[in-house]
């Protein structure tokens, strides 16, 4: 098996390398797993690493912005035209609705575009940029001041840093710049990277001291507000204190990361750069896997908590009164789903794509395929052991692509399509159910992972195999999304190489 390098981290550069670059991260596959296995495993080319037609895309920006709007005494300038804070503004009305009941903070989500116009596309942006900061300080008074910067700011050169070093000394508020220029990266996820490359560099503190009951939890925007409940609750009855990093952290304990006594994933393709950042910077451990979900997963992921926090009694004890509550219901499930002859489709990013075949066949069923955003070769290990367990399966890499995804799920024809919300486009094919929801979202079936998250997919399972009514009423009642044509091609790839 090909040996995994964690990124490499240069904090002097301004922002971290591309995925394609740093990771050989390739966001079009279709094939075996076996033969995904045997190419990474032979050193060969991973193919392709961009594609010639998309359908749909997403953006480095994008994915910072959603992401770090929640940081809550800080304000987020988006540096372009204002198109590209389209997308931000709906987030402070989807996380009013979790009750303040559930520790969900009071908060206000201040965001700034510099709104760049096609005269600063030739006299430059940086004056805007001056004002937009100076704004932000007189309005909010913030504790820090997130740039993300455009695709439009790239092109023209912007020296962001430049005008950061200028009024850096002048305020209080830390200013943060984000390199997340649309264009920069076919893999809209090395935003993930660019993120935390600033967080680490401009905001994170030297340690004063060492705090061995915080544990940083990596915290992308699939932890649902749920998890969060799930998580508090199982540390609190350690004694350990759970930073979920960035999501709704104030600047002060984003700045006080570096005195964890660990930092744990939840998923590698969000989270290993920043665990990565951090361990080089302030040496703060990490490990990379298992991704809390399922219950030996999550022993797993408690266990490693363990070694670095000194909490090793403390945990065997939650352990055993956890699989206590999770192993009988789990029980019935697999007594229920005995015999029932169901494939399932998975849809997810990469921590869940590894993890639901192993559920699924453990459950008596079996696995149709595989479909992930991005696929990077350090999955390779875990796929492995999925393969092992499994035997083998198709694998789609497709960056959501529904017409791909489609095409996929009329040739194999899947009992269940399992995606995630953003994936989640086929109530006509196979029963849908979503595998797991935003950040937002404190329903009980949206918390997923730890011990008693494997309860309540199992009861999304369950549910969808018992009234598939609905589903095959849309398909019965409306066409096809995509032409006959579309369907009978052969290569479900025809239009990414093409
Ligand atoms: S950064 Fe570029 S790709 Fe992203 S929204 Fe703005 S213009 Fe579009």
């Amino acid at each position: 098996m090909a040996n995994f390098e964690a990124p490499k981290i240069i904090l002097d550069n301004d922002t971290s390398p591309k995925r394609e670059d740093s990771l050989n991260t390739i966001k079009a596959y279709s094939g075996k797993v076996s033969q995904f296995l045997d190419d990474v495993n032979a050193g060969r080319e991973l193919q392709w690493k961009d594609r010639k037609f998309e359908q749909t895309s997403q953006c480095m920006l994008t994915q910072v912005v959603n992401r770090v709007l929640t940081i809550r005494d800080s304000v987020l300038v988006i540096h372009g035209p204002v198109g590209c804070s389209q997308g931000s503004y709906g987030y402070r009305e989807l996380y009013r609705n979790v009750p303040l009941q559930l520790q969900r903070p009071r908060f206000q989500l201040n965001i700034l575009s510099t709104n760049l116009t096609e005269g600063d596309i030739v006299f430059g942006g940086e004056k805007k940029l001056k004002l937009a900061i100076e704004t932000a300080v007189e309005r909010y008074n913030p504790k820090s001041i997130i740039i993300a910067a455009s695709c439009a700011s790239g092109i023209m050169g912007d020296d962001i840093e430049g005008v950061v070093e200028s009024i850096q000394p002048n305020i209080e508020a830390r200013i943060i710049p984000i390199h997340c220029e649309g264009f920069r990266s076919e893999i809209s996820q090395s935003g993930f990277d660019a993120t935390a490359h600033a967080v680490v560099k401009y905001l994170v503190k030297p340690p004063k001291r060492k705090q061995k009951d915080l544990v940083n939890i990596i915290a992308p925007f699939s932890v649902t507000w749920a998890d969060r409940v799930e998580f508090t609750r199982l540390f609190d009855k350690v004694g350990l204190r759970p930073r979920f990093i960035p999501d709704f952290a104030t600047t002060e304990e984003l700045m006080e990361i570096s005195e964890a006594a660990v930092t744990a994933p939840t998923c590698p393709s969000y989270g290993l750069y920043l665990q990565a950042a951090l361990k080089e910077k302030f040496g703060v451990p990490y490990f990379r896997e298992p991704a809390p979900l399922g219950l030996t997963n999550t022993k797993e992921w408690f266990r490693q908590i363990a070694k670095h926090t000194g909490k090793e009694r403390e945990i065997e004890s939650l352990i055993a009164e956890e699989e206590a509550y999770v192993l009988p219901k789990l029980e019935e499930f697999k007594k229920e789903f005995k015999g029932v002859d169901a494939s399932v489709f998975v849809s997810a990013g990469q921590a869940r794509a590894v993890f639901i075949p192993k559920f699924v066949v453990e459950l008596g069923m079996k696995i149709a395929g595989v479909n992930t955003l991005e696929l990077d070769p350090y999955i390779a290990t875990e796929l492995q052991a999925v393969y092992d367990q499994v035997g083998d399966f198709e694998i789609h890499a497709s960056d959501i692509q529904p017409f791909e995804q489609s095409h996929m799920l009329e040739k194999m024809k899947p009992d269940l399509y399992t995606g995630c919300p953003f994936m989640g486009l086929y109530k006509r094919e196979g029963g849908h159910v979503r595998n797991h929801s935003y950040r937002s979202d404190f329903s009980i079936q949206s918390q997923q992972f730890s011990f008693r998250g494997i309860l309540n997919y199992g009861n999304v399972i369950q549910r969808a195999l018992k009234n598939p009514s609905l589903n095959k009423t849309l398909r019965a009642k409306r066409p096809r999304p995509y032409k006959d044509w579309w369907y009978e091609q052969e290569d479900v790839l025809k239009y990414a190489n093409e």
